[in-house]
């Protein structure tokens, strides 16, 4: 068994603090993730530290921004009206993940920081160079049917697991951080890294840096916006594809198109060859499938996932069908 020091935030400043005195701090809000991974000794905090009662779970709008605070559990944003009217993707996305007890407990900011499912991962008796950086891949020729197929490397095939993240890189959202010299804002592409060779490094956050809050941009892009979640059973389980879209209609043409695609690639992935394609297209199959071919244009597999080229090209038709409805 092993010890660590727990101790209660009282303020944002507070928490940061306790991290810096740490090199092993982790905090703790759900503990939807740290926790397991605690058990599997996957994660070894020498220090966690208790933000669950920092006054972050405001969902309040500003001016023509939402702004999530980083402690909303996913159910609350979920069901709020504002999300479900203004960005139904993220909505859908949220409630297609994990179980309902779950979703009561975990919040915004965890979500974003949820670690991969690999297998090899989470079991300490194989090799993972993102658990032990330079120790190797046993995935690489090991059972690698969940993997990812987009952004990948030689150090680590691991699939970005969460839904909520694919979504809102779909909604062009903004994480906001709190560190030492005060807030600054990241897109999802500034906020996750891919492996390359440094797979233990997932984000941008600088050492102790706290994420406080998501923000959302109202406009009728996001409003037309979907996801959908291909997996092996209907509930509590991970997707092998996803699609996030968000579609704006100019006339008898698309107008803007933003696609994210998920349980395929490293990190969100954003497929911008995709949206490039269908900008300035009249809505229909064709375009759809042209769409999806350019998205998975770079994909590499390996042994046991070839099979989610086909899966994601065909999930991101029947999305931009959904999400355009009548207008094909
Ligand atoms: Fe570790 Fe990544 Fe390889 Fe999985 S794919 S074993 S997470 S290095």
């Amino acid at each position: 068994m092993r010890t660590f020091d727990y101790v209660v935030a009282e303020s944002a400043a507070a928490a940061r603090d306790l991290a810096r005195g740490s090199a092993g701090a982790r905090y703790y809000a759900g503990g939807t993730t740290l926790i397991d991974l605690m058990k599997a000794d996957v994660e070894r905090p020498q220090r966690v530290i208790d933000i669950s009662r920092l006054p972050l779970t405001a969902i309040e709008v500003r001016v023509d921004v939402l702004r999530i605070g980083a402690l909303a559990r996913n159910s609350d944003v979920a069901y709020d009206p504002q999300v479900a009217r203004g960005f139904p993707a993220l909505a859908e996305a949220l409630l297609s993940g994990a179980s309902g007890q779950i979703r009561n407990a975990a919040t915004i900011g965890g979500n974003l920081l949820q670690r991969t499912r690999c297998t090899y991962f989470r079991e300490t008796r194989w090799r993972c160079n993102k658990r032990e950086p330079g120790s190797g891949c046993d995935a690489l020729e090991g059972f690698n049917r969940g993997h990812a197929i987009l952004g990948t490397s030689e150090s680590c095939i691991a699939t970005y697991p969460g839904d909520m993240a694919v979504a809102l890189a779909a909604l062009e959202a903004r994480v906001v951080v709190e560190g030492d010299a005060g807030e600054r804002t990241l897109t999802l592409d500034e906020f996750y890294l891919p492996p390359g060779d440094r797979p233990e490094r997932e984000n941008t956050l600088a050492p102790g840096e706290l994420i406080v809050a998501v923000e959302l941009r109202a406009a009728p892009l996001y409003e037309r916006s979907h996801y959908l979640k291909v997996r092996d059973r209907a509930s509590y389980e991970f997707a092998l594809a996803s699609v996030a879209c968000a579609i704006e209609l100019d006339g008898d043409r698309i107008g803007q198109a933003r696609i994210a695609l998920g349980g395929v690639a490293t990190i969100p992935w954003r497929a911008r060859e995709a949206e490039e394609i269908l900008t300035g297209t009249p809505p229909g199959d064709a375009a759809y499938r042209r769409a999806a071919e350019a998205a998975l244009a770079g994909a590499q597999t390996r042994a046991h996932n070839g099979y989610k080229v086909e899966l994601a090209k065909r999930a991101i038709v029947r999305a931009l069908r959904t999400v355009c409805g009548g207008a094909a």
